[in-house]
């Protein structure tokens, strides 16, 4: 639906509520089924010129993601008069306006655009007619000039009838009609999402310390809120065994705000005391599915303490106008990654053969990523504000947001190191505990550099990080990134069998992976995704964008294609792929013989297995009290 529905101003009848120094704003999602969201916001304020921002850069998308152009039917008023405003021409994202003489609030209105199916974070799709996932920066506008910390906001906002909720946002009243929330600072209110929806279900995973911990799930359809028992315990291990990995928490209360649904974009996405994890509608309902999105909620989770609680100093701004550097993103998502992958197998969510297949897989694809031959990991951190959103084609040669996958395989290296060189006594839990522990805090940014992060690890066991780090991040590092297993007493290796995980990922991602042989990634219809640089097929003349349309005369599918990679290896003769570009058809000859090739981790004779050590459970308590 198109309709407009037309802004309605706050009565100044309704203008008594406003409390001094506190912005009033009201969120009407009753129009979800339209895609569209009213806003209003009562702002106190002194006569004379100001600027409202709109917020642009948000914080745990590591870029500037604020969905900007959805911001229709703006419009100010004062004292009950309609004021002119003009954006900015450099800062897009920032209004101008003059408060008139007397006014000493200002009422603003504007219309949010919720997006239809598309992709992105939390500016892509967010709402079905069923449930919606509302993030308060894209309803929100704020006085140019103070720390997001120190604004006060109190928040109301009104839901389809019937609809369910859940946040971590203090709730002060609530009514059929509307909940009112408590007052709080806009940077918590930006960092407290709420999920909605008219099939809801929350779940109790336990109180620890006085803070109590829940799963709120909202999905497309009743029957996919069905998260089977074992689940439930997993996650309940999950809770008790992060506790003790960092040994204090720093939040009052823990929300994972899980939606499922085949129509909102696929991601999570981090705060201090919720998480905003999105998966496919059925992915309680299919054992594989869950088990392969296992580490979703537990990565999100350690954001609470790594990226939350402490903070990359460049990523700890005063707003959202400030540019989020991310020179420390390596950190910010790689230890995460690492830790959320230990805390999965550790709470018994991934059993630790998928465990293995994960970092085989990794470690695999960075083999073939000859991106990493002209640009070091740290690059990648730096750029992945451009690099979240660059295209699949030649990817592997310009490099991908690796700082998740090769930044993953950096911490193991750290884990391995400090085991080794402390025999047995210390390890990256030691670390943990010393860099986010402390004592039980609320909601506060502790900022950190990378001489923080190494002389922790240094009062954990000397080694000489500064120039581990100097390696592993900011030099061009070739071949596979394989010191973290080998130290861990496994090694690489690739034979013809397709692991499970493979196999799921490809399901998932609608392709075929033939990178460790044929040197290529191909969608389902044919369309050929990347090609690995120097390898079989970009040799013949290969190029992503290009769609096989068969393979050896015969029509392609994918298991076409790898029958004949198999055959292949028993011949001499070139696979013939006829490929079309554009209007043009064209035959590429690849001389390729070496079969289907897959990796997998293999015990290294003759030392300890550290893979095993790492993933043992440590909370003696499996469930919460
Ligand atoms: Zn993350």
């Amino acid at each position: 639906m198109t309709k407009c529905i037309p802004v309605l101003w706050l009565l100044s009848t309704a203008l008594s509520w406003a409390q001094h120094g506190v912005v009033q704003m009201n969120v009407d999602a009753r129009d979800a089924h339209r895609k569209l969201i009213h806003v209003q916001l009562h702002i106190p304020v002194n006569p004379g010129p100001m600027t409202l921002l709109y917020p642009q850069w948000i914080q745990g998308e590591h870029g500037p993601t604020g969905p900007i152009a959805d911001v229709v039917n703006l419009r100010f008023r004062a004292n009950n008069k309609t004021i002119a405003w003009r954006r900015d021409s450099v800062n897009l994202y920032a209004f101008h306006v003059t408060i008139p003489q007397e006014s000493a609030a200002l009422d603003a209105a504007f219309d949010f655009i919720s997006p239809v199916d598309a992709g992105g974070f939390t500016e892509g799709s967010s709402m079905t007619t069923e449930l919606a996932v509302l993030n308060w920066n894209q309803y929100v506008l704020y006085p140019q000039g103070t720390p997001v910390d120190q604004l006060r906001y109190q928040a109301t906002l009104q839901l389809p009838r019937g609809w369910h909720f859940g946040t971590a946002l203090g709730v002060a009243k609530e009514s059929v009609d509307q909940i009112e929330f408590q007052t709080t600072s806009l940077a918590m209110l930006v960092d407290s999402p709420v999920s909605a929806g008219a099939h809801y279900k929350t779940i109790e995973l336990g109180t620890f310390n006085g803070a109590p911990h829940y799963i709120h799930i909202a999905a497309d359809s009743e029957r996919a809120l069905a998260m089977p028992p074992q689940a439930v315990k997993q996650y309940k291990r999950l809770i008790a065994e992060t506790g003790v990995l960092f040994g204090s928490r720093h939040y009052r209360s823990y929300h994972f705000l899980l939606t499922l649904s085949d129509h909102v974009a696929s991601f999570g996405l981090e705060h201090h005391e919720s998480s905003d994890d999105r998966l496919g509608e059925r992915s309680l309902l299919d054992e594989d599915l869950l088990t392969f999105y296992s580490e979703l909620l537990p990565h999100e989770y350690v954001h609470s303490w790594n990226g939350k609680y402490r903070r990359p100093a460049g990523l700890a701004t005063k707003d959202y106008s400030e540019p989020l550097r991310g020179d420390l993103v390596w950190m910010y998502e790689g230890l995460t990654e690492y830790l959320g992958s230990v805390l999965a197998a550790r709470s018994g969510m991934e059993p630790p053969e998928l465990f293995r297949q994960r970092l085989a897989y990794v470690i695999s694809h960075l083999e073939y990523q000859s991106g990493r031959s002209w640009r070091p990991l740290g690059d990648t951190a730096i750029s992945a504000q451009i690099l979240f959103s660059a295209r699949e084609d030649y990817s592997a040669l310009r490099r991908g947001i690796d700082f998740y996958g090769e930044g993953q395989l950096v911490w193991l290296e750290v884990d391995t190191i400090l085991r080794q060189m402390s025999r047995g006594t210390k390890s990256i839990d030691d670390f943990c505990r010393v860099f986010y522990g402390g004592s039980e805090t609320n909601p506060v940014v502790n900022p950190y550099t990378l001489d923080d992060v190494i002389a922790t690890l240094n009062r954990v066991q000397a080694y000489a990080w500064a120039d581990f780090f100097r390696a592993r991040v900011d030099t061009v590092q070739t071949g596979a990134p394989v010191h973290g297993i080998e130290n861990a007493g496994w090694k690489l290796t690739y034979d013809d069998i397709r692991p499970g995980y493979w196999d799921t990922n490809e399901d998932q991602d609608r392709n075929t992976d033939l990178l460790p042989s044929l040197g290529l990634i191909v969608k389902s219809d044919g369309l050929v995704a990347d090609v690995v640089m120097g390898g079989p097929a970009q040799k013949a003349e290969v190029a992503p964008g290009v769609t096989i349309t068969s393979v050896n005369g015969r029509k392609f599918t994918a298991t076409v294609l790898r029958e004949e990679v198999q055959a292949a290896a028993k011949t001499s003769d070139p696979i013939e792929l006829t490929v079309r570009s554009g209007e043009y058809t064209s035959t590429r000859k690849v001389d390729y013989h070496g079969g289907e090739r897959y990796p997998h981790l293999e015990r290294s004779a003759g030392l300890a297995d550290m893979l095993a050590e790492i993933v043992e459970p440590r909370a003696k308590q499996a469930t919460a009290p």
